[in-house]
């Protein structure tokens, strides 16, 4: 480490150094462009790829258009593109972790402590299922329930999923369940944009990793996040979008459906969206 550095500069860079290493980062290169007035003309063929300069440069204020093709959608609707974000992780702009495992990512992750999150939690909750599921549900962050129990989607929200997994075929071990943050926010509030962007290359890991076949977000937080938008969910539930080579679709979060019940029918017909392109048969079709 560069001993010309300022004491506190140099810790926040070996920690930020630290962070890219759990995440399985070992070189990073500076984009000789972006540094101000000792910026040299940049070759005309890039030497580096923006995945490789951003870490360095601006972690946290990288900014990269998707392109086109991440949200076009499926099944004969029209492709639709929502409003351009700033990135919210690394893992919008570099390449899949080569040999990731789940074990691995939850290694990585440890006893985390990387953002405020970690301090009034009892249990990290991770994720639970099928580690090879073709159906991935992504929620919010953990509640009561599931920070005692270090499980997901364990309480009155989590029952409800459980029986929309059921009515749709499936058991709830076919399916792999997780959060974007894995700690849960104080008196259940959203979590803050910082906490999504430290916590969620976790998320993106686990789902490279799991590669499903549908991914369903489950509710905005959860959307958002994967599609890159701050667009209401109203706007975009039950619209297939295709997120890094998987099919994504977004629909109102159980707890929800707790405070709403007349929204049932409307996640409903997104689930059955599913089971259709799964090829899945309702258990129960009256339901
Ligand atoms: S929410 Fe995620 S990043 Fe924050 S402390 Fe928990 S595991 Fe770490």
């Amino acid at each position: 480490m560069d001993s010309r550095l300022p004491e506190t500069s140099r810790e926040k860079l070996e920690a930020w150094l630290r962070y890219y290493d759990d995440l399985g980062f070992g070189e990073f290169f500076i984009d000789r462009r972006t540094i101000g007035k000792r910026s040299v003309k940049a070759p005309a063929a890039p030497l580096q790829t923006a995945a490789q300069a951003a870490p360095i440069a601006a972690p946290a204020a990288a900014s990269v258009e998707p392109s086109s093709a991440s949200f076009s959608a499926i099944r004969g609707a029209p492709a639709r593109i929502l409003p351009v974000v700033p990135a919210a992780s690394l893992f919008e702009v570099i390449d899949r972790v080569e040999g990731d495992t789940l074990e691995l990512v939850r290694e990585n992750l440890g006893e985390c402590t990387r953002c405020r999150l970690h301090k009034q939690r009892n249990k990290i909750v991770f994720g639970a299922g099928n580690p090879r599921a073709e159906l991935v549900f992504v929620g919010e962050g953990p509640g009561h329930d599931e920070d005692v129990q270090g499980l997901p989607f364990v309480g009155r929200a989590g029952k409800l999923l459980t029986q929309m997994i059921e009515a749709m075929g499936l058991e709830r071990e076919d399916v792999y369940i997780c959060n974007v943050v894995k700690c849960r926010p104080p008196e259940n509030r959203k979590p803050e944009d910082d906490e999504v962007a430290t916590c969620s290359p976790y998320l993106y890991r686990q789902l490279d990793v799991i590669a499903p076949k549908a991914i369903v977000c489950l509710g905005g937080v959860a959307a958002q996040t994967l599609l890159k938008t701050k667009d209401p969910i109203s706007r975009f539930r039950g619209t297939w979008f295709d997120f890094r080579n998987t099919k994504l679709l977004a629909t109102y979060h159980p707890a929800y459906l707790l405070r709403n019940p007349n929204a049932k029918g409307e996640v409903w017909k997104d689930l059955q969206k599913v089971m259709s392109f799964l090829g899945l048969k309702p258990r129960n079709p009256s339901r």
